[in-house]
């Protein structure tokens, strides 16, 4: 039998590390993408190679598994795009009750480019963190979405690809929960030092719940998430 190959969407951040360890755990052979589309939380792609060392580093029974990374070059998505990802704005609701982060299409060109790059490798499993449960009400983020995408991208390239979302239905302190059940303290020690979440891109203030300004959407939402799951479900130190 073909040994089982996935392609896990990596931003460097708490969701697709943990996304990450998942599709480890679960699969033969494991490799990572990511996409430089001008976000303006640039440090993401400064931090990807170093979670994925600190992974190689910190468990060798997935260092086995771990193949090439590779970051695609989308920064043509920043010409057709006007949101507070890509430019430097305030991060503001606006009144269709999206985030101007939203970023139209982002996840759509992302499994796209994803499952490209899979046909190309041979590789059946697509990984993505996406999550409905304690998002931003991205619409790209759904279920229906994700499904949705799967259909298309087997008939248009004629495939058999299996989009998994192990975030879809769980929330910001369940996430923390599955990278200890993946990974023990260990894990989500690193997950915790070394991932980007924040949409200001700081990587100066350390926090107990990681590196972030504290105040933007993505930090209060793990902020929340991390003191949730030390409440219920940490292991002690
Ligand atoms: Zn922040």
């Amino acid at each position: 039998m073909e040994e089982s190959k996935a392609i896990v969407l990596f931003s460097g951040g708490q969701d697709s590390t943990t996304c990450l360890a998942w599709a480890l755990e679960r699969f033969a052979h494991v490799e990572t993408i990511g996409f430089d589309y001008g976000q303006r939380h640039r440090v993401e792609l400064e931090v990807r190679p170093q979670v994925l060392g600190a992974i190689r580093n910190q468990f060798p029974r997935w260092e086995r598994k771990l193949g090439e990374d590779r970051v695609v070059d989308l920064s043509v998505f920043g010409q057709i795009s006007d949101t507070a990802l890509t430019r430097d704005v305030e991060i503001a609701m606006l009144a269709n009750g999206l985030p101007n982060t939203f970023v139209p299409g982002r996840n759509l060109l992302f499994m796209i480019f994803a499952a490209a790059f899979a046909y190309r490798r041979g590789a059946q499993h697509l990984v993505t963190g996406v999550c409905e449960t304690d998002y931003s009400g991205y619409p790209d983020c759904r279920d229906d979405t994700m499904k949705a995408m799967q259909i298309a991208l087997n008939l248009g390239m004629d495939q058999r690809f299996v989009i998994h979302t192990p975030l879809m239905w769980i929330d910001k302190a369940e996430t923390w929960s599955l990278a200890q059940t993946l990974g023990g303290a260990v894990l989500v020690d690193l997950i915790r030092d070394e991932t980007q979440t924040c949409y200001n891109g700081n990587r100066v203030d350390q926090r107990d719940w990681g590196y972030g300004c504290g105040t933007c959407p993505a930090c209060e939402l793990r902020a929340k998430g991390y003191r949730q799951f030390v409440e219920r479900d940490a292991t002690p130190r």
